[in-house]
């Protein structure tokens, strides 16, 4: 029971040196022997379960049953014709759900945890899947545990262990417990830490005694069994519309079926052609087509640091009006360098790169609290940890103050984390005879719980004025966008609580450190404010730094924009929802100021995407309706709470991604409009030739096949359509308009009218030239199938060059530029040419009882082929800009 032994006699057992940690060919050979550090998840489908599975469909039934009975009557080339269609059906079926789990696949795998791990004597950040038994893993606040861990060592350490005992409560644990009795519950083991547990608080470490399905987590295999599957809304939406046009769809048929019946046609032809039509008229394919559209997009996101990890943000992205954004690493590029400091009374320039600067007495107590009360490291020019400790390390460099002799002197005996609730931190550090604590964060929050100030190396009782004059030199810093931290220490004679350290502090001085805006985002806001979105900072920082930035970057005007934590607190949530809209910066706010501002924001109907990286910004990121986690310094939380991650921290990601977001959804809104015109077209038809007693211009089989043509590679193709460059110039979406709305339902009305029309005109010439009509009594085969040898190209062909003017609702297809879509031109071509193949080839043109013909003729179904086109460019011309 590993619970129950010592870390020595773990440590021995796992063949590991705490302090070097594994070698890497050690590491190695474990890995070899042991494998993956990987749960199994759910075996995969295979091609073939995925193939039957695209076969359980009602329609697909009601087509078995039609071939079933055409083969009982003898038509046996129908009936083959039947089974290609429903087998191609399936092929096509299978492709996309393949291509779009492999996309989800390929995203799943490039969120998958990281762990810091001690080998080679250095801590470096792996994959979790590659933790081998014995690695010396070092657990922070916000990370998971990657396997189970006897501890070794910890330092305020709590975990959330809800996922192994429910218990949401953290425990607290502690390396040098030893719990004797072998039927220690998991929730009290303290000085244990189990796989895919969270850390919230402190920090620890721990060496690995069981890794992947021999962890507590794996042996409870059912959790596992999540399923991660949801219909995004718009699936759902289309769904439940697929659902209403297909019970439509075959009302019509019956409909048909039944006029037939008192027609007297030929009840058979009839029979086939009404289920056909209900095959083709159905848009079953709709979520498919979103499903295969979604994950090429996210696909592409990815590729743009955007790693989505819910297939709704895609939609919700489209529609964001309000970006809150963290100030430090995303709108600022968390490179930070002290420039300043200052002891009472002397504030001095830190010579950029100089090394061997010398420093008074004061000032180097100043670095030296620090440099202690710091995490980061620095050494040969690389380093770890947070950017502003990095900042204090490098700092203390510049002065012959170097960490790794100070830490080695001053060894670390206690410690209170940082949190960007309390913005302070503190250790305690061993002195000659004694102990002191070092304290570092926001000055204002220093000098609070400061009774002392540090002068010429004389400690003096701190006064208002003194303390006034701290702000001031702050105030300045902060003007000069520049972040100020202060530093503040006290001695005590042994060991104190960490709740203890965190008063009656004696102040020693201030540091201002510059972090630069990352240049791109400018630019970006630019770009969202011209897309009517409204970005925002949010900062534990200063106010004068944050406005100093924001003013830089173009997110506010004036500091009359911006309001401080302290102050929302002062007012109610009715009236800081009123006022929100006046706020461009959000300063020394809290994670739980967050979630009122996402709040705020949102009671005025905004869409509001959050950023957010620490462990306790779980909540805002879960109300916001974008939750945006770092790649790079989120936390496992924060990345666990998100819908999208961006893989380069960076503010302008967030608005590539709204904009692919956009692109995204208007190309479904072209496939879907796209769809549901041509199959109106095959029922408008079929219906009208049905109602006024013509012939019916196309046989059932005929419709099958041109469904099959134009609802699969010009669809899917108008769902990768490259995006529109003004996008970013309107207005975001309403979340709650429909895809019909201005006018877009009625247009696919009339597309689809259209196109029926076209066909019914295209038989009628077909009989003309014989000299029949849709009257005539009796009109011969080879006359039926040369009029509908015409109707069955015009209805392919002009659905095929419809789908070019679908490209774009308001310009025109050279605007657009009739080759920047290629996959389109590829898919009307191909279309076209399978067409050609069927009537040109003897047996499949007597196989659908289509002829071949003339060059004459060509010309004609070409020419009616490409009247919905031409009328829909037409109509273009007249539409407003806004329209869409
Ligand atoms: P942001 O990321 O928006 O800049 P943070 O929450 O990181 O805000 O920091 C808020 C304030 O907390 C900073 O202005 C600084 O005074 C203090 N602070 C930040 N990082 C540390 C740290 N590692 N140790 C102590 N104080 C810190
Ligand atoms: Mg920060």
């Amino acid at each position: 029971m590993w619970f129950s032994k010592s870390q020595e006699e773990a440590l021995n057992e796992l063949n590991v040196n705490p302090a070097t940690g594994l070698t890497t060919t050690e590491a190695k050979a474990r890995l070899e022997k042991y494998g993956a550090n990987k749960l199994k998840g759910k075996p995969k489908k295979s091609l073939i379960s995925l193939f039957f599975e695209q076969l359980q469909d009602m329609l697909i039934y009601v087509l078995l049953g039609a071939a079933v009975i055409t083969v009982a009557i003898g038509e046996y080339v129908d009936a083959v014709i039947i089974l290609l269609v429903v087998v191609l059906n399936a092929v096509i079926g299978v492709v996309q759900e393949y291509k779009a789990e492999k996309a989800i696949e390929a995203l799943q795998a490039m969120t998958t945890p990281r762990s810091l791990v001690r080998r080679d004597g250095e801590v470096k950040e792996i994959n979790s899947e590659e933790i081998v038994l014995g690695d010396i893993i070092v657990l922070d606040a916000g990370r998971f545990v990657p396997a189970d861990l006897r501890l070794i060592e910890s330092a305020n350490l709590q975990i959330e262990e809800s996922a192994l005992t429910g218990e949401s409560v953290p425990s607290e644990k502690n390396a040098d417990d030893l719990h004797e009795d072998p039927k220690t519950p998991i929730g009290d083991k303290s000085n244990m830490a189990f796989m895919s547990t969270l850390a919230t608080y402190g920090r620890g470490e721990g060496a690995v005694i069981a890794t992947a399905m021999d962890t507590e987590i794996g042996k409870i295999a059912t959790i596992l069994d999540e399923d991660i599957e949801e219909m995004t809304p718009l699936q759902k939406r289309l769904d439940e519309l697929g659902k209403t046009l297909g019970f439509i769809a075959i009302g019509i048929c019956v409909l048909i079926f039944i006029i037939a019946l008192f027609q007297k046609r030929d009840l058979f032809e009839m029979f086939l052609t009404a289920i056909s039509l209900a095959v083709a008229a159905i848009p079953e394919g709709l979520p498919a087509i979103v499903a295969i559209v979604l994950a090429l997009g996210v696909t592409r996101m990815s590729k743009i640091n955007a790693i989505v990890k819910k297939l709704p943000a895609v939609e919700t992205l489209g529609s964001v009006s309000i970006i809150c954004s963290d100030k430090t690493g995303t709108l600022t590029q968390n490179k930070m360098t002290v420039v300043k400091f200052y002891t009472f009374d002397n504030l001095k320039d830190v010579q950029a790169e100089a090394m061997g600067q010398t420093a008074e007495q004061d000032e180097k107590e100043l670095m030296k609290s620090f440099v202690l009360c710091s995490d980061a490291t620095y050494e040969n020019g690389q380093s770890t940890g947070d950017p502003t400790e990095v900042a204090l390390v490098v700092l203390g460099d510049k002065y012959n103050l170097a960490r790794r002799t100070l830490h080695s002197e001053y060894k670390r005996v206690g410690e209170r984390p940082f949190d960007s609730d309390r913005k302070l931190m503190s250790t305690l550090n061993k002195e000659e005879n004694a102990y002191r604590v070092h304290t570092k964060g926001a000055i204002d929050n220093i000098l609070t719980i400061s009774k002392n100030a540090l002068v010429n190396g004389q400690v003096i009782p701190l006064t208002e004025e003194m303390k006034a004059n701290y702000l001031k030199i702050a105030e300045e810093m902060s003007d000069n966008a520049l972040r100020v931290l202060g530093a503040a220490f006290k001695d005590t004679v042994s060991i104190i609580d960490p709740e203890a350290m965190e008063k009656d502090l004696t102040v020693i001085g201030i540091v201002g450190m510059i972090d630069p805006p990352r240049l791109e985002v400018k630019d970006s806001i630019v770009e969202a404010k011209s897309a009517g979105i409204t970005p925002i900072m949010i900062t534990g920082d200063h106010k004068n730094t944050a406005v100093a930035i924001a003013k830089e970057l173009g997110i506010a005007a004036s500091i009359q924009q911006s309001i401080t934590g302290a102050e929302i607190d002062e007012l109610s949530d009715e009236e800081f929802s009123r006022r929100i809209k006046d706020y461009r910066v959000f300063a020394r706010v809290s994670p739980e100021h967050k979630v009122k501002i996402v709040q705020a924001f949102q009671s005025h109907g905004n869409i509001v995407s959050m950023t957010g990286d620490g462990v306790n910004d779980a909540p805002s990121l879960k109300k916001a309706d974008i939750g945006v986690a770092m790649g790079i310094t989120g936390t496992d939380v924060s990345k666990g709470a998100s819908d999208m991650i961006l893989t380069d921290d960076n503010f302008s990601t967030i608005v590539h991604a709204i904009e692919e977001g956009r692109n995204i959804y208007n190309n479904i809104k072209k496939s879907v409009i796209f769809l549901l015109s041509c199959n109106l077209g095959e029922v408008v038809a079929i219906f009208i030739s049905v109602l006024f007693f013509w012939p019916v211009p196309l046989l059932a089989t005929q419709l099958l096949w041109i469904n099959l043509i134009t609802d699969t590679l010009p669809a899917i193709a108008l769902g990768v359509d490259p995006g529109d460059k003004d996008v970013m110039k309107k207005k975001p979406r309403d979340p709650k308009e429909s895809f019909f709305a201005n006018g877009a339902g009625v247009r696919a009305i009339l597309g689809g009218t259209l196109i029926g029309a076209l066909t019914l005109a295209a038989f009628y010439f077909g009989l003309r030239e014989y000299g029949y009509s849709f009257g005539s009594k009796t009109i011969p085969e080879e006359v039926l199938t040369y009029a509908r040898t015409m109707a069955f190209v015009v209805l392919a062909g002009s659905q095929l060059f419809y789908s070019l003017a679908m490209r774009n609702p308001t310009k025109s297809i050279l605007q657009v530029g009739l080759f920047s879509n290629m996959y389109l031109i590829g898919a009307i071509v191909v279309g076209f040419i399978l067409q050609l193949v069927v009537i040109s080839v003897p047996f499949l043109a007597s196989a659908f009882k289509v002829q071949m013909l003339s060059a004459g003729d060509w010309g004609l179904v070409i020419l009616f082929s490409l009247i919905p086109l031409a009328l829909k460019e037409i109509a273009k011309l007249f539409m407003s800009e806004r329209e869409n």
